[in-house]
């Protein structure tokens, strides 16, 4: 066996370029606290449970920030212009939960992605992260993915209005803190308080449920503080009768430069773990390279327009009456039904 021998000054050298190895993300903290059995899919989680009647949980309260920063979009970022011959594309992966279900994990997405080292945005709805603790820690201590919000139970918020719109729209940002806090609180990770704080504080990214919003609601996420990131590539995901190869094809001739695709891991994507496979390396193989939303929007210029839709303005205005949302927030959680389903949050190791 050969011996060489590096000089103290090179490897001082070779650290200040690259760091040292355990400076690079939250990779350690994701490998600390989370067996790879507790990282992998899981099956029985999948699909959407109907409960028949609201969940007993309690809505987080939080406040509005006291400033924003003048460069925050007002509006709905459907891309992002790029530089000439920058081929960035973000995959987002809506995961919806409404008041009496608990939705579920497509835990198959996830593993596809962190194999094949895939970046992708997740817009998780506040009760969802709250009913699906351990997923939510998980994909926080992933430096693949980036985690914004999308509701609290996923109500249509041109039907809301004032208080209402504004804790729909704010109270996914307290769960989002819960989990952050419920992690760092581990004794895993109080060991490695450098990767907690490359976890962000606070979501920074809101997506409006349903692709559908009014002025109102777009001004509300500006009062927050979030960027509402809706697309320009629609899977058609949410249809059962698509096809794997239909969502692929989908994704592969609507992709350009700057596009953000939306796709759902909340057991209502259907067929989309079989589609991710097909359509990923195709588009690789095009030059495209996956990013975050955050790192597509400092690539470039983001594309603002003043409303939301799916893919022409108005074809998301159906929702108005299909998903009208109840006028007012429980002020007190529901009462607990009488058997009270099992959350899948555990205790963070
Ligand atoms: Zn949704």
């Amino acid at each position: 066996m050969i011996r060489r021998t590096i000089p103290a000054a090179v490897l001082a050298a070779l650290c200040a370029i690259v760091g040292p190895a355990h400076a690079a993300g939250r990779a350690e903290l994701q490998s600390a606290c989370f067996a790879p059995a507790t990282l992998a899919a899981d099956p029985a989680e999948t699909a959407p449970v109907k409960l028949g009647r609201p969940m007993a949980l309690r809505v987080p309260q939080t406040t509005l920030p006291s400033a924003i920063p003048a460069t925050l979009p007002r509006g709905a970022i459907r891309r992002v212009d790029l530089p000439k011959g920058r081929k960035l594309i973000a995959l987002t992966l809506d995961l919806c939960e409404q008041w009496s279900e608990v939705a579920g994990y497509d835990g198959a997405i996830v593993d596809y992605l962190r194999a094949n080292k895939v970046k992708a945005t997740f817009f998780a709805g506040g009760k969802w992260m709250t009913t699906h603790g351990e997923r939510t820690r998980q994909l926080l201590t992933d430096d693949l993915f980036e985690i914004g919000t999308h509701g609290w139970a996923h109500r249509n918020v041109r039907g809301l209005k004032g208080p209402d719109l504004l804790r729909e729209i704010t109270a996914p940002t307290g769960a989002y803190r819960q989990q952050r806090q419920a992690l760092a609180a581990t004794q895993c990770a109080a060991a490695l308080p450098a990767a907690v704080s490359r976890i962000p504080t606070e979501p920074a990214l809101y997506r409006f449920p349903f692709g559908a919003c009014n002025p109102e609601a777009l001004d509300a996420a500006h009062a927050a503080g979030l960027s509402a990131i809706q697309w320009d590539v629609s899977t058609g995901d949410p249809a059962p009768s698509q096809s794997a190869q239909a969502i692929a094809h989908t994704m592969i001739a609507n992709v350009r430069p700057g596009s953000i695709i939306i796709a759902h891991a909340n057991g209502r994507g259907f067929h989309t773990a079989a589609a991710l496979p097909l359509a990923i390396p195709a588009l690789r193989a095009k030059g495209y390279q996956f990013v975050t939303v955050s790192e597509l929007l400092a690539a470039g210029r983001p594309v603002i327009t003043d409303t939301c839709y799916d893919s022409r303005p108005g074809d998301t205005d159906r929702y108005d009456t299909l998903f009208a949302p109840r006028a007012v927030l429980p002020a007190a959680p529901p009462a607990p039904p009488a058997t009270t389903p099992a959350l899948r949050t555990s205790t963070p190791r």
